[in-house]
């Protein structure tokens, strides 16, 4: 193996363009680390606003992108046991994926079902967690009650519909093309909508029997957050995930009071830190990946000196499923 390797890496922040493809040395294990030989990253809208420098925590430059990733354990640092090298695994670390190597605390490593492929195991840990704790630790879903999904033929959106129908809830879908609304009612969405539609307001009361939507997984903001308001049942919860549209939501407290909402924010990275949820969302989950039931959705793919690319097709809204970059490629 060389000591070089070819990595992404980011001197300043702004748009997608600000990533370069530069010659870095390969990173060594250190105590409680593994590395690994990336096969996938998964890109995050997340990871755009890393780049952007417009993300929940401060970003510190220079640095190397990416959060979400899978590939064959390679060295193992000092003081690491339960896993083995050459075992495919899915890590999730603040970042230093897009890189032929990387290295994660073995904390970070999730385990996956060892019949995925790279791609498919570097587009499951974000959006599959975030989907569970949306519908189930956070949210309270039960089998028989309605869902907004928004962005619904995105990486999270995918996820939320394909673990909602498996958990027995009823799915309306939004999203800004004929196409994305196809790949949600694929993938087993009830009621699909343009997102633009002038009536999407009553069309989603409507859809959830007239009385409005008992949980809204609220990912776009802005404007639209007002809307989840409007679209909301009484008693209705709204978990704030993300905030696709950039722009700033308008929010008076005692607009819930009348129906009483419940208005929940949901951060992966903090939920994390609870073992207990934690390990509850791994069984769940893993027990859906393994039967089958739930499959990562791959989306476009792209080589490491596409990264900009693949950023800025996310960003712009051309893309559905998860995003995936390949180092080896
Ligand atoms: P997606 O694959 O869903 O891509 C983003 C999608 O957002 C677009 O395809 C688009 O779908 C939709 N969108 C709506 N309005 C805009 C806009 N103005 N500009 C760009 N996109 C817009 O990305 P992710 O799955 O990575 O993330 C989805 C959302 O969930 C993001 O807001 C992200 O930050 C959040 N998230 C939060 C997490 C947390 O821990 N809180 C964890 C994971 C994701 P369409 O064209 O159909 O409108």
């Amino acid at each position: 193996m060389t000591d070089t390797m070819k990595a992404i890496r980011v001197d300043r922040l702004g748009p997608p363009d600000v990533m370069q493809l530069q010659d870095v040395a390969v990173p060594s294990p250190g105590p409680g680390e593994v590395r690994i030989e990336v096969e996938a990253v998964g890109i995050n809208f997340a990871d755009a606003l890393a780049v952007a420098g417009e993300y929940l925590t401060r970003t510190r430059v220079p640095y190397t992108p990416g959060m979400e990733f899978a590939g064959i354990v390679d060295a193992l640092g000092e003081g690491v046991s339960g896993v083995q090298v050459g075992q495919r695994v899915a890590a999730l670390g603040g970042s230093g994926a897009l890189a032929r190597y990387a290295t994660v605390n073995a904390a970070g490593l999730v385990p996956v079902p060892q019949t995925l492929t790279g791609a498919q195991a570097a587009a499951f840990p974000v959006s599959y967690f975030t989907a569970y704790h949306a519908l189930q630790t956070l949210g309270r879903g039960e089998s028989g009650e309605w869902v907004l999904v928004q962005a619904a033929a995105g990486a999270l959106g995918t996820a939320s519909i394909q673990l909602a129908s498996a958990l027995g809830l009823n799915v309306i879908a939004l999203a800004s093309t004929e196409e994305k609304l196809d790949i949600a009612r694929r993938l087993g969405a009830d009621v699909t909508l343009l997102q633009d539609d002038p009536d999407r307001v009553k069309k989603v009361r409507d859809a959830a029997g007239g009385r409005g939507v008992p949980l809204i997984l609220e990912v776009v903001g802005g404007k639209r957050f007002q809307e989840s308001l409007e679209m909301a049942a009484s008693r209705g919860r709204i978990i704030v995930i993300g905030n696709a549209s950039r722009e700033q939501a308008n929010l008076r407290p005692v607009e819930l009071m009348k129906r009483n909402l419940t208005v929940t924010g949901l951060w992966l990275t903090s939920l994390m830190t609870d073992a207990t949820v934690t390990a509850e969302a791994a069984r769940v989950l893993g027990e859906l990946v393994a039967s089958g039931r739930v499959v990562p959705q791959v989306g476009p793919t792209y080589a490491l000196a596409q990264s900009v690319q693949a950023f800025e097709d996310l960003l712009n809204r051309r893309t559905t499923g998860k995003v995936i970059i390949e180092p080896g490629r």
